[in-house]
């Protein structure tokens, strides 16, 4: 079937297209099938989009319904039944349950909206320029976001300085040789440091693009009350570990600590519909009426299927003890195909998880050799160096077995352990 189109008209910016060049027509659950019928197992979802699968039959259906009956699709910031079921949900399901006390902003669809809607924020409410983000941060592509961004082929992307912003080291970047926060308590505390004292730091639980990186519980702690004693802002991006991805609803809740912003995108919608939230302190909400708006803050099919997510996974814990006991089953599953090859180890948390390869080649032929068994990997760090799995949450066991499966097949081919792919085979 013809591609061509794809190759004279569309722009060489495209990326993940460039290694998995199938034309997907269809998709269902964790499958995507292409036009010609072929099946593939979807260990990327999107990014982290696709939380609860493609398509999922109930949300399809109250969406199909919603259109059917001319209910409103696009409403700027206005009132509709639709935002009054998804912020009513949210208060109810996620936000009291947590004792989370948040306002909601809609700050236009995508996650490097919301990131720049907590940034303006912080800067507002405080006073203060400078915000500080970690190394091999990632908060997405827009100028602010991009400023507290780590990737150097992304930064130069700008084209301009990024400024007002400087990066500090995430946990373990010195592999524990140095003790955490140690510089950044001694200059915010040494008023000779040149150091302006930032209006926020800007964090991710886990780095999903920057290498999977997990942060250790009792390191969000401290950072949170380190910012506390300094009156410094503390805004959680959970665009990508959110909404379940790590076992909880946020993925810091384990930490136990109550940022003062948070960043909420990919899988909010529940269906892979442009979506976002920007979360705050009622004491933040300084904003004028309009000082920070957008065209599409009023996605209503994002709503609906939002609401109704949040309802059929969220509204007790049942979801949750499974994805536990899933989350145990990969990392298991991980730590036996890491076995092959010497120095990997499993990194990440929950469902953002992966295996880091010392030889940075590797994990790129591992997504190929996955990709030739039709499975949908992709790779992340500063040099591609891991492997990225990011099943649905609410795969099947048997399913996320044969995606593991795959996957040992995968490092085996791409280490030169052993030959020939098995295909998955088709639907019966
Ligand atoms: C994907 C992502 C973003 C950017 O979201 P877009 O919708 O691509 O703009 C920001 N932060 C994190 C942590 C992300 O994973």
């Amino acid at each position: 079937m013809a591609t061509d189109i794809f190759e004279t008209r569309e722009s060489q910016v495209r990326s993940y297209c460039m290694n998995w060049p199938a034309v997907f027509e269809k998709a269902s659950g964790c499958y995507q099938y292409t036009e010609d019928g072929t099946r593939y197992l979807d260990f990327f979802s999107g990014a982290g989009a696709l939380n609860y699968g493609h398509n999922h039959p109930e949300l399809r259906d109250l969406l199909v319904e919603y259109v059917a009956n001319d209910g409103v699709t696009h409403s700027m910031d206005m009132k509709t039944p639709a935002k009054r079921r998804f912020l009513e949900t949210l208060e109810q399901l996620i936000l009291k349950p947590r004792n989370l006390d948040y306002k909601v902003m809609f700050p236009g669809p995508t996650g490097t909206n919301t990131v720049e809607a907590a940034l303006k924020l912080a800067r507002k409410v405080t006073g203060r320029q400078h915000i500080l983000s970690f190394t091999n941060a990632f908060h997405g592509m827009t100028l602010g976001a991009l400023s507290v961004t780590g990737n150097s082929m992304k930064r130069r992307g700008a084209g301009i300085p990024l400024t007002n912003s400087s990066k500090i080291p995430y946990d373990d970047y010195f592999d524990g040789d140095i003790p955490d926060f140690i510089w950044l308590e001694k200059v915010l505390e040494d008023s000779g440091s040149g150091v302006d004292k930032p209006a926020a730091v800007i964090v991710e639980t886990v780095q999903g693009e920057g290498g999977l990186n997990a942060a250790r519980m009792d390191w969000l702690k401290a950072l949170a009350d380190l910012l506390k004693r300094h009156n410094i802002l503390l805004i959680v991006d959970d665009v990508q570990a959110g909404c379940g991805r790590t076992g909880k609803f946020f993925s810091f809740e384990e930490a136990g600590i109550y940022p003062d912003i948070v960043c909420v995108s990919k899988s909010i919608s529940g269906y892979g519909l442009a979506m976002a939230l920007t979360l705050f302190k009622p004491e933040l909400d300084v904003w004028e009426p309009g000082e920070h708006n957008g065209t599409f803050r009023g996605n209503n099919l994002a709503f609906v299927t939002a609401a109704r997510a949040l309802e059929l996974f969220w509204s007790d814990d049942s979801f949750q003890q499974e994805l536990g006991e899933k989350i145990q089953q990969l990392r298991e599953g991980l730590e036996k195909v890491s076995a092959h090859v010497k120095d990997s180890t499993v990194r990440g948390r929950g469902f953002l998880t992966g295996i880091w390869f010392p030889n940075p080649d590797t994990a790129g032929k591992v997504a190929a050799e996955a990709y030739k068994r039709n499975l949908l990997l992709e790779t992340s760090g500063p040099e591609d160096e891991v492997v990225k799995l990011m099943p649905p949450l609410n795969i099947s066991s048997e399913d996320l077995q044969k995606g593991l499966s795959i996957l040992e097949e995968a490092v085996l081919a791409a280490t030169g352990q052993h030959g020939e792919p098995s295909r998955l085979r088709p639907p019966h």
